[in-house]
């Protein structure tokens, strides 16, 4: 069977799990209620709107 011929350094896994850590812009839209982008199907983080109506408190 085959096996990896070495161990996969911290830097290495953690390269791997950085590059995908960010979100696209490509995959944001922008919030109708205050104009800041948000991901899709998602309440807005910062006046906490979703389809017309607050959703979560923000202050
Ligand atoms: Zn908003």
């Amino acid at each position: 069977m085959a096996v990896p011929k070495r161990k996969t350094s911290k830097s290495k896994s953690r390269m791997r799990r950085a590059a995908n850590w960010k979100y696209k812009a490509s995959n944001m839209v922008e919030c109708p209620q205050c104009g800041e982008f948000r991901r899709p199907h998602r309440a807005c983080k910062k006046c906490g709107y979703y389809n017309g109506r607050q959703v979560i408190e923000v202050e």
